[in-house]
């Protein structure tokens, strides 16, 4: 019976060397730094997609109509009923 002890104390010693190994060697690691993430809406405009070709493109430049965002006006919808096609700038 007193074996069973003296087993289960070496072990517990050697789990816990190992442990302080492993301890001390992750201590000594140096931290990497955290990592910026993009700031967005600081500097960097949001990405869009044109609703039409599928293009991304920053919403600055982007075309915003009834929601959605086209990369130029002729990716634009044509609406119904306004039956002019020119171009009107
Ligand atoms: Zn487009």
């Amino acid at each position: 019976m007193a074996r069973i002890f003296l087993l289960l104390a070496i072990v517990l010693g050697i789990l816990w060397w190992l442990r302080d190994r492993a301890g001390t060697r992750h201590h000594a690691e140096p931290k990497s730094p955290p990592r910026r993430t993009a700031a967005e809406g600081e500097g960097t405009e949001p990405m869009v997609q044109c609703a039409h070709c599928g293009v991304h493109l920053p919403r600055g430049d982007a075309i915003a109509w009834h929601g959605l965002h086209y990369c130029r006006r002729s990716h634009l919808p044509e609406m119904p009923g306004e039956g002019d096609h020119g171009a009107r700038s």
